[in-house]
C-alpha cells in the first residue's frame, strides 16, 4: 500500500467507526454466535497471494462484527496463530485447529513469553516434585531449581529468572556462539550432581549480539530426556522461517515445549505482537488458571473454547490478531518472502563490500539481516570508528561484544531499504574509518 493509498483508506477507516458509533443502538449487545463460530468463515492457511484492501475490509462486518467482541478477538487469534504456525511449518503438535492440545496466542513482547514458558515449566516440576516427595515445601522445591540459557541469550531471559524467584546459569556457547549438547550436558551433570533440579533451558534461534543459533537437535533430546521444558527465543529470527531455504534453521522445534517469535520485529506487523505457541496448553493453563466468582459467567471450558485469560499475566487483553489478519492477506505469503529474502539479500550486499576492504573484517557469519564487522584492530579503534558513524548522524549503528572483542552490527530492518541504501551507508562508514586512521595513525606515530 502506497502513501496515497495509506491516506484513501485511513480516511475510510475514520468514517467507518463514526458510522459505528452513530448507529450503535442498532446493533445487539451481546453475541448470539455459537462457540467455533469463526474458524469457518476463514480460510485454513494464509493465501500464498495478496488480496486488496477492500477484500481484507468487507469481512470485518460479516465475519468480526457478528461476534463483537470477545468470541471474535479469541477466535480469530486462534486461527491466525494456526495460520503463522503452518508458516514456519510448526510440527502439527503446536496448532489449536479444531480440537488440538496445543496452539498460539499473541503476547506483547518476547520477554513475556520467555516468562510466562518458566513460570508454566515451574509450576510444572513443583507438582511433579511434589507428588513424589510430599514433604517438601513449594519454597524448598524453589531452592533447588535452576534454569539454563546460553551465555549469548537476551537478558530478558535472566530476567525471566529474577522475576519466578529461580537461579538461572548461562551455558558457554561455542566458537560459533552457538550452545551446543555437550555443553549443556556438562552444566547438567554438575548441577544433578550438586542436589539440584534442571527444570528449564531457553535455546535461542537469532541471538540478539550476532544473530547465531543454538543446536537444537543436539539441545532437544537431552532436554526431554532429562525432563525440562525447552522454550525457544526466536524473537528476531523467526519471521525468516517463512522461508523453505531457511526453515531449516528451525529443525529441532519438535523437541520444544513451547516457541515464540516477534513479527513485530520483522513480519511488518505493528508493535505489539510477539507470537507465542505451545504444545500442551494445558501446561499453562494448568500454572494460571484461577476462576473467582466474576468471572465464571464465561461458557464453559472445551476444546472448541480457548479462553486466553488463563495463556497469559493480565487479564483483559487487545484485538492484536486483526493486523496479522491484514498484513497476511494483503501480503500474501509471497510477498512476505519477498520482503524477509530482500532483507537477507541486502545484508549480503554489505558483507561482500566490507570483505573488499581488507582494512576490515566480518566477525560472525551472516544468516540473516545482520552483519557483524569492525576493522582490524584495536577495541579502542573501533569505539572512535562507531563513534564518528552515531555522530554524524546519517546511519546508526548498535554495537557489541563478541567475547573480548568490540563489534560493529549492521541491521538491514526498514520495510522500504533499497540496495542504493547499502551501497550509500558502507561508503559512509568507509570515508570515516579513513578519516578515523589517518589521525588515529598520527597521533599513535606521535606517542
Ligand atoms: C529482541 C529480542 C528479545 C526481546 O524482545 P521483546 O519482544 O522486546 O521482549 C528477546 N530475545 C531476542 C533473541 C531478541 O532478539
Amino acid at each position: 500500500m502506497d502513501a496515497a493509498e495509506f491516506r484513501k483508506r485511513g480516511k475510510e477507516m475514520v468514517d467507518y467507526v463514526a458510522d459505528y458509533l452513530e448507529k450503535i443502538e442498532k446493533r445487539q449487545v451481546f453475541p448470539d454466535v455459537e462457540p467455533g463460530y469463526l474458524r469457518p468463515l476463514v480460510a485454513d492457511s494464509a493465501p500464498q497471494d495478496p488480496e486488496s484492501f477492500e477484500d481484507v475490509f468487507k469481512d470485518i462486518e460479516k465475519i468480526i462484527m457478528p461476534g463483537a467482541a470477545s468470541p471474535a478477538c479469541t477466535e480469530l487469534e486462534t486461527v491466525m496463530l494456526d495460520w503463522l504456525g503452518k508458516m514456519v511449518n510448526l510440527p502439527k503438535e503446536f496448532l489449536a485447529e479444531k480440537d488440538g492440545q496445543g496452539g498460539g496466542v499473541i503476547q506483547g513482547s518476547a520477554s513475556e513469553a520467555t516468562l510466562i514458558a518458566l513460570l508454566a515449566a515451574r509450576t510444572k516440576i513443583i507438582r511433579q516434585v511434589q507428588s513424589e516427595k510430599p514433604e517438601l515445601t513449594e519454597a524448598e522445591i524453589m531452592g533447588t531449581l535452576v534454569a539454563y540459557a546460553s551465555d549469548q541469550a537476551h537478558s530478558s531471559v535472566e530476567r525471566a529468572a529474577l522475576i519466578g524467584a529461580v537461579k538461572i546459569k548461562s551455558v558457554p556457547s561455542d566458537d560459533t556462539f552457538s550452545v551446543c549438547g555437550s555443553a549443556l550436558k556438562k552444566v547438567l551433570d554438575e548441577d544433578k550432581a550438586a542436589g539440584l533440579i534442571p527444570f528449564f533451558f531457553c535455546a535461542t534461534l537469532g541471538t540478539t549480539s550476532c544473530c547465531s543459533f543454538d543446536k537444537l537437535l543436539e539441545l532437544g533430546p537431552i532436554c526431554n530426556k532429562e525432563n525440562i521444558w525447552m522454550h525457544i527465543d526466536a524473537a528476531y529470527a523467526g519471521s525468516a522461517f517463512i522461508c523453505p531455504e531457511f526453515r531449516h534453521l528451525l529443525n529441532g522445534v519438535e523437541f520444544a515445549d513451547s516457541f515464540n517469535f516477534n513479527p513485530h520485529k520483522w513480519l511488518l506487523v505493528n508493535f505489539d505482537c510477539s507470537a507465542m505457541w505451545v504444545k500442551k496448553r494445558s501446561d499453562l493453563i494448568g500454572a494460571f488458571k484461577l476462576e473467582p466468582l466474576y468471572l465464571q459467567h464465561h461458557h464453559q471450558e472445551s476444546g472448541l473454547v480457548t479462553d486466553y485469560r488463563h495463556w497469559q499475566i493480565p487479564l483483559g487483553r487487545r484485538f492484536r490478531s486483526l493486523k496479522l489478519w491484514f498484513v497476511l492477506r494483503m501480503y500474501g505469503v509471497r510477498g512476505l518472502q519477498e520482503h524477509i529474502r530482500k532483507h537477507i539479500r541486502l545484508s549480503h550486499q554489505f558483507e561482500h563490500l566490507v570483505l573488499q576492504d581488507e582494512r576490515f573484517e566480518i566477525c560472525a557469519e551472516v544468516v540473516l539481516g545482520l552483519v557483524c564487522f569492525r576493522l582490524k584492530g584495536s577495541n579502542e579503534l573501533n569505539e572512535a570508528l562507531l563513534k564518528s558513524i552515531n555522530d554524524a548522524k546519517k546511519i546508526h549503528l548498535v554495537p557489541c561484544h563478541l567475547r573480548e572483542k568490540f563489534v560493529l552490527r549492521f541491521a538491514v530492518c526498514s520495510r522500504t531499504v533499497e540496495s542504493t541504501h547499502i551501497k550509500f551507508a558502507w561508503q559512509h562508514i568507509s570515508q570515516l574509518a579513513t578519516d578515523l586512521l589517518k589521525t588515529w595513525e598520527h597521533n599513535h606515530h606521535q606517542q
